[in-house]
């Protein structure tokens, strides 16, 4: 399936939940604020939102906790504004596991196989909490993102729906519906920190790379 078909699987998803008398419980997997800020403002009037953080890729440890404060903060400003309840919640930091697996594919460029492990990763870890947690839904926010390829991260879904039964994918493309515009507006408005690389430490060196940045 192309880009336009998994954006309209999704919205054909959400006019058939928009016809619920009650909002079902959707599991977002979340990454900063910035690339959350437009998917809550999209999804919260049809479902009870709940976001969860698991994001060992990123490094270091300091970055991760900014990354996950900044976002606690716009939901709890979210939250206060539109009178709604959102749960975000942080699993347990696993970075060494995560590494180990993504070390495999450390000269990859930035788009390439180790970026796909790491999305897989992520999106596995999500629809197995959201199955045993029972949600009824799983997304991700990743598809906003410039650097990546919206079909690469619904193909992925697809191919994991079938171990999590219990659990529907939302697909997506939250570029669409000028969601990256109003992402950026967002983040402006709320004077949000907004990182200069991905999250993993070859993302972090080639960043150092990239501005001359030298190791002290
Ligand atoms: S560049 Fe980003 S998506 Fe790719 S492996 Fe690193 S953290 Fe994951």
């Amino acid at each position: 399936m192309d880009a336009k078909g998994y954006y309209l699987m999704g919205e054909a998803e959400i006019e058939k939940v928009r016809q619920l008398p009650e909002k079902p419980r959707l599991l977002m997997h979340s990454c900063c604020g910035p690339c959350n800020s437009f998917p809550i403002e999209y999804l919260s009037p049809y479902f009870q939102l709940t976001l969860y953080f698991n994001n060992h890729n990123i490094y270091p440890y300091q970055e991760y906790l900014r990354r996950f404060e900044e976002l606690k903060r716009y939901v709890e400003y979210f939250e206060k504004e539109n009178d709604v309840s959102i749960e975000l919640i942080q699993p347990v930091y696993e970075d060494e596991m995560f590494n180990k697996v993504l070390a495999s594919r450390k000269d990859d460029r930035e788009g390439q196989q180790r970026c796909r492990m790491c999305y897989s990763m992520r999106m596995q870890e999500a629809f197995k909490y959201a199955s045993d947690h029972g949600f009824g839904y799983m997304t991700t926010v990743m598809t906003i993102s410039r650097q990546k390829d919206s079909v690469v991260i619904n193909k992925i879904a697809e191919r994991l729906q079938p171990q999590f039964p219990l659990v529907q994918y939302l697909y997506s493309n939250f570029k669409k519906n000028k969601g990256m515009d109003r992402s950026v507006q967002l983040s402006k408005i709320h004077n949000m920190y907004r990182q200069t690389y991905c999250g993993c430490i070859y993302s972090f060196e080639d960043m150092k790379n990239r501005k001359g940045i030298k190791d002290e």
